[in-house]
């Protein structure tokens, strides 16, 4: 929902207007002192601010190796595998299926890796 921010011209407080679309027209009031003179808030540098930090939340690709790690496929079960090298056990046919299935592009959601 588009919101807008105004100055009261008469004391001073901020009003912060909510509408139904940005395309509705505003008829703001002070929650103050009730006046009809208020001054529309810039803000584009709160719209610059909202973007720059979607960019920091999703982040470049670089910045998250262990989500890409594990869209590749032929990366499942890597670890699994690798425990199981260590305590020189052989990997469970049952497991071995399943990363192989995983592999191939079947995502199994049982697979607890
Ligand atoms: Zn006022």
């Amino acid at each position: 929902m588009p919101f807008y921010d105004y100055r009261c011209q008469q004391c001073r407080a901020k009003t912060t207007v909510f509408t139904r679309s940005v395309s509705a027209s505003v008829q703001p009031t002070c929650s103050q002192c009730g006046s009809t003179e208020l001054q529309r808030l810039v803000s584009t540098f709160a719209y610059h601010k909202s973007v720059q930090t979607v960019h920091e939340e999703s982040g470049p690709p670089s910045a998250s190796p262990g989500m890409d790690y594990y869209k590749d496929p032929r990366n499942i079960g890597r670890h699994v595998e690798d425990f199981f090298q260590k305590q020189g056990m052989e990997l469970p046919q049952q497991v071995q299926e399943k990363i192989k299935a995983a592999r191939e592009g079947v995502m199994p959601k049982e697979l607890d890796l």
